[in-house]
Parts: structure tokens; C-alpha cells; sequence
């Protein structure tokens, strides 16, 4: 029987790759890999030459049974997507439970992912939260905003710059403007940041100094 690693890569600083990861990666027949140029470059830097397959969002549906019998006949593979940990707002569902219908055994390695170090930055309590991921971009984001803005826990979302305006304009509108919030950019980087402050000062910030790179937004729950 075979098994399946999902194994964390870095989110910015190669540094922070672990010594396991590291060994797993070389040793597994096969890596499914979300984008082979970007993990490519990864495995090339850690001079890792094991044979590499696409795995992303497009594909994962259509090569499920295939790994499945791969895995079934003894062969040992690792998920690795472009940044972080699979399985957190990157493809690694879908092969994970279909191991676990199979019996095949599943192992994620701790390791790098955006919203830990985000949470723990942002200052706010970290002993309950909520991870929200990306929040819908049309269908669903009204109604969903409406339903957080209630929420008494830590809120983690996920955000792409050119939607960073847009996403904390909500947060004032159905959190409120006093709301505390923190946006972390570029975790581990060299230009990495966090800005905490009310919804209004964040918002004021960001409409002055646009946001590039990547970005988590950390909210206050409600009191
Ligand atoms: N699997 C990843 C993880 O474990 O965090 C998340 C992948 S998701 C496709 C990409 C999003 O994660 C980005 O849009 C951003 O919200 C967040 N992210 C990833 N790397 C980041 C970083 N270095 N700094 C801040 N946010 C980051």
C-alpha cells in the first residue's frame, strides 16, 4: 500500500522549508505539483530531481482514480501547490478524502502556511478563530459578509491586492468602521508588513498606498 504526503512549502523565504519536507520530497516515487514550473524552480534550488506531475484545480477531478490505483499498487507520491500547505485554500481535498475512502494512509506535514503567522501577528485573540479563505467575489459575498459581521471569533481571510479596496470598503460597511483589523502582506519577504488599526484607518492607509504582494486580512470578532 502506498501512501500520501501533503507537504508545506514556503511562502516566500526558502528558509522555511523543513528538514522533513525536504527528505520526503526525495524520497516519494512520484510529486503531484499544482504549478510544475513554479515547484520546478523549488525542487531545482534543493537539487530534488524526483518525477514530477500536474495536479491543480482543472485536473485533480479527472487524474483522481488513476492516483488512486497508483497509490493502491504501492507507489509513495507527495502533494506540494504552489505556496504554503495543500489543502488550505489550494487543490488537496479531493485526493485526501478519495485516500481516505481507499484506506490509503495520509500524512500532512507541519509547515508553512499564511494564515498561522497572520493570526499570531495581527495581536488579536488566536485561542478561537475562523478561516474564511477568499470570501466569494459576486454570488454569495452579500450575504456571507452578513454572517461574519455577527461572528464573535478572529476572522482569517485571504485577498488578492486589486481586491484589497474593495474587501475592507465591506468590512467598514457591515463590520463597521471601528472594527479592529490587521493586513499582513508579503509574509516572510523582504517587504513584509502588518498594518492594524480600525476598518477606516486600514481602509485610509491602503486608499492612500495601494497594497502589492500577497495578503492576508485578520478581523476583530464582534464583542
Ligand atoms: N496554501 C497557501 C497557505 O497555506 O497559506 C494559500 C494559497 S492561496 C492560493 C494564496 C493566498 O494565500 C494569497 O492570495 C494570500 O492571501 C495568502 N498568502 C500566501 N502567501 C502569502 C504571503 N507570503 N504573505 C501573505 N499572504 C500570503
Amino acid at each position: 500500500m502506498g501512501k500520501l504526503y501533503l507537504v508545506p512549502t514556503p511562502i516566500g523565504n526558502l528558509e522555511d522549508i523543513t528538514l522533513r519536507a525536504l527528505r520526503i520530497l526525495k524520497e516519494v516515487d512520484l510529486i503531484l505539483a499544482e504549478d510544475t514550473r513554479t515547484s520546478g524552480k523549488l525542487l531545482h534550488h534543493f537539487q530534488i530531481s524526483t518525477p514530477m506531475q500536474s495536479h491543480h484545480m482543472h485536473n485533480e477531478h479527472k487524474k483522481l482514480d488513476h492516483l488512486i490505483e497508483r497509490l493502491l499498487d504501492g507507489e509513495q507520491m507527495a502533494l506540494i501547490s504552489d505556496a504554503g500547505t495543500p489543502g488550505i485554500s489550494d487543490p488537496g481535498f479531493l485526493l485526501t478524502r478519495a485516500c481516505i475512502e481507499n484506506a490509503i494512509e495520509v500524512e500532512c506535514l507541519p509547515g508553512p502556511t499564511a494564515f498561522v503567522p497572520a493570526l499570531v501577528n495581527s495581536g488579536m485573540p488566536s485561542d478561537r478563530f475562523v478561516f474564511e479563505g477568499f470570501l466569494p467575489v459576486k454570488k454569495g459575498r452579500q450575504t456571507r459578509l452578513q454572517l461574519l459581521a455577527e461572528e464573535s471569533r478572529t476572522l482569517i481571510l485571504y485577498e488578492s491586492p486589486h481586491k484589497l479596496l474593495k474587501t475592507l470598503t465591506n468590512i467598514v460597511a457591515f463590520f463597521g468602521a471601528e472594527r479592529q483589523v490587521a493586513v499582513c502582506r508579503e509574509l516572510t519577504k523582504m517587504y513584509e508588513e502588518t498594518i492594524r488599526g480600525t476598518a477606516a484607518q486600514v481602509l485610509e492607509h491602503y486608499t492612500k498606498k495601494p497594497a502589492k504582494g500577497e495578503i492576508v486580512i485578520v478581523v476583530a470578532g464582534k464583542k
